[in-house]
């Protein structure tokens, strides 16, 4: 069912009391009223009320939810359909609030975006043709793909992290030892690539165990 936040009533203060519902002041929607005592509320507006009270609100005669009824007085149901409303999406005028379930389908204004619009899916389009959409948008099955990557990376640099640490540990244990052999020796190759090079300061403070040798340019590139 449309809802008051598709549409705004027109001329809301000439709309007859009749046609209210007592406890939200709005024109009665899905209109329930009591045997008893005559008095009318809209479904939703009566069915919260007596989740806590179990009398009429206006006349507070004793009274349980089962004994409202929808209100079935053609010509009633008719004027409340009649009102005149205003879509709040495309600003169109006087439709009628029986045929506003139509009008959404066909407004212009109420788009959506794609569920998938933070993986720059750019697909926008009717609230209606979401569903047809989502079964055939190419972003959302490589959703679950992409968590799954994510995860993994995740997992890798939490990996990363942990050798990084133990790393650490191992480079500042042996870093003694390392410059009486870095003294001794002069020159090295590259476990990595096998390159041959001398050694510096620098590739000093980066080596990190005492029987590893990687040049400057691995270093860069695996441990950036
Ligand atoms: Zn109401
Ligand atoms: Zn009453
Ligand atoms: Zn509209
Ligand atoms: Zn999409
Ligand atoms: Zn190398
Ligand atoms: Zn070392």
């Amino acid at each position: 069912m449309a809802t008051s936040d598709d549409y705004e009533y027109m001329n809301e203060s000439s709309i007859h009391e009749d046609l209210l519902c007592p406890i939200c002041t709005d024109p009665l929607e899905d209109p329930l009223c009591a045997n008893q005592c005559g008095h009318t509320f809209c479904r939703k507006c009566i069915t919260d009320t007596f989740r806590n009270m179990s009398r009429c609100p206006t006349c507070r005669h004793d009274l349980k939810l089962e004994d409202f009824h929808p209100v079935t007085i053609r010509p009633f149901l008719n004027q409340l359909n009649q009102l005149l409303v205003k879509c709040k999406w495309c600003s169109q005028i006087n439709i009628q609030r029986g045929n506003f379930k139509d009008h959404m389908i066909n407004c212009e204004e109420r788009m959506v975006s794609c569920p998938a619009a933070h993986l720059k899916c750019d697909w926008k389009g009717q609230h209606d043709k979401m569903h047809d959409h989502v079964n055939k948008c190419p972003l959302i099955k490589v959703q679950p793909i992409i968590d799954e990557l994510n995860a993994s990376v995740k997992q890798q640099s939490e990996q990363i992290h942990f050798l990084y640490t133990i790393l650490e540990k191992i480079s500042k244990s042996h870093s003694q030892a390392c410059q009486e052999r870095y003294k001794a020796r002069g020159v090295a190759r590259c476990d990595m690539c096998g390159k041959s090079f001398t050694f510096n300061e620098h590739i000093r403070r980066l080596h990190y165990c005492p029987n590893t040798d990687f040049c400057s340019d691995c270093v860069k590139k695996y441990f950036p």
